[in-house]
């Protein structure tokens, strides 16, 4: 039996070999993100930028993070940006100086990433989940007013996928309710909102915005960090303390902080990039474009919508489809495509937190949604390939 098993499954492996040999060349390296040709184009300005600080030992705390904040709080025009080790210690460090107590609520998306909600319970507040958007996977300001409670501090939209939540709705129900309004833009930054008067870069509207620049992210570095943004500058203060140990002043700690700093290395790295940041943009609208084009005449593939009120920058491609997404899901991948289902599960029902509540929308987006390949490398041969395996899927 053991035997029969291992006959099928290696069996299945050579037919996978077998499959990847009559692979188009130009297909065989097909991924989600392809970080390595992304840092081809730019690699004497990387390598450079990189062999600068190793030069100069300054691993911490080194010139170029200073310079990136400044140059990202430029290309942002926000106030200040204050460099830290990753997105989630962002998300942390920002609720930490809303100086809420124990059980305050935050209002957060069922559908996302699981580190926005994380950071709420690790603080000992309230995670308060609410439904999205079916159109736009971000959360549904119908359900924020909903959900709002005596004990409602906070408000944690996330900018999902490469575009916007609805920022103006979300800022008047917390203007009402004299609430906090913090921005996940760990996927959208760069993304513009703009409705009546309210306008800006994704990450800059609301009191504090938080970025990761994870190496898939639309802003990557070449390992782990992150940034928190705004323009109000006793938060801007209060910020940089607390991700530097609660000190303003090296061995003078006033409050309880914690340790999270962007590396030198990383921001000499981001500071290089930056420049082409708009550049990413384009190439990756680009391709969905593409993906757009053909997909949109499938009357079983739902692609993406941008909303008025923002543009999409593309941070992922995600259809929907009602069909067998998951027989869909590994046709492509043994036709040699990648692709990701974000997200599986939907954070009130994770291990984690299982909560119960209502959440119809994010069920579904859940047993629906399917991320294809999208990066900045992407060739309309690539583009036409993923394209005409979705075809030849849905016509058998
Ligand atoms: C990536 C991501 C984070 C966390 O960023 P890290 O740098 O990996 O900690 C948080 N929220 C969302 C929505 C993300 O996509």
């Amino acid at each position: 039996m053991v035997n029969g098993v291992k006959k099928l499954t290696l069996r299945k492996v050579s037919i996978k070999i077998l499959f990847s040999q009559l692979l188009p060349e130009s297909m065989k390296n097909l991924k989600m993100v392809d970080l390595n040709g992304q840092y081809k184009k730019i690699k004497p300005e990387i390598d450079r930028a990189l062999q600068q600080v190793i030069d100069s030992s300054a691993f911490i705390k080194g010139p170029q993070v200073k310079e990136f904040q400044e140059n990202l709080a430029s290309y942002l025009n926000v106030k200040h940006v204050i460099g830290c080790a990753n997105g989630t210690d962002a998300l942390q460090i920002a609720l930490m100086a809303l100086d809420l107590k124990e059980n305050d609520e935050v209002i957060t998306p069922d559908f996302s990433f699981i580190a926005t909600a994380e950071v709420i319970s690790l603080l000992k507040l309230k995670p308060v989940f609410v439904d999205v958007d079916p159109s736009t996977f971000t959360i549904h300001p119908d359900n924020v007013r909903k959900a709002i409670t005596a004990n409602t501090k906070a408000i944690l939209p996330v900018h999902l996928f490469g575009l916007c939540a609805d920022m103006k709705e979300l800022l008047s129900i917390a203007e009402e309710h004299d609430l906090f309004v913090i921005e996940d833009n760990a996927q959208s930054l760069g993304a513009t909102y703009n409705k009546g008067n309210i306008s800006g870069k994704a990450g800059t509207i609301g009191n504090i915005g938080c970025t990761s620049f994870f190496p898939s992210k639309v802003l990557g570095c070449f390992g782990d960090g992150g940034a928190l943004m705004t323009n109000d500058d006793l938060l801007a203060e209060k910020l940089s303390s607390i991700a530097n140990h609660g000190a303003k002043i090296k061995y003078y700690n006033d409050e309880i902080g914690i340790n999270s700093r962007l590396d030198t290395i990383q921001a000499a790295i981001l500071n290089v990039k930056l420049k082409y940041l708009n550049q990413y943009i384009e190439a990756r609208q680009k391709a969905a474009d593409y993906y757009s084009t053909r997909l949109g005449k499938l009357n079983e593939i739902e692609i993406p919508v941008t909303p008025e009120y923002s543009n999409h920058i593309f941070h992922q491609y995600t259809i929907k489809y009602k069909g067998n997404r998951n027989a869909l899901k590994e046709y492509l991948s043994e036709s040699g495509i990648p692709t990701m289902i974000y997200y599986p599960v939907p954070i009130h029902a994770q291990k984690a937190f299982q909560t119960t509540g209502n959440f119809p929308v994010s069920e579904k987006l859940t047993e629906t949604v399917l991320s294809l390949p999208i990066h900045t490398e992407m060739t309309i041969d690539q583009l036409s390939y993923v394209c005409n395996k979705i075809e030849t899927f849905l016509n058998n």
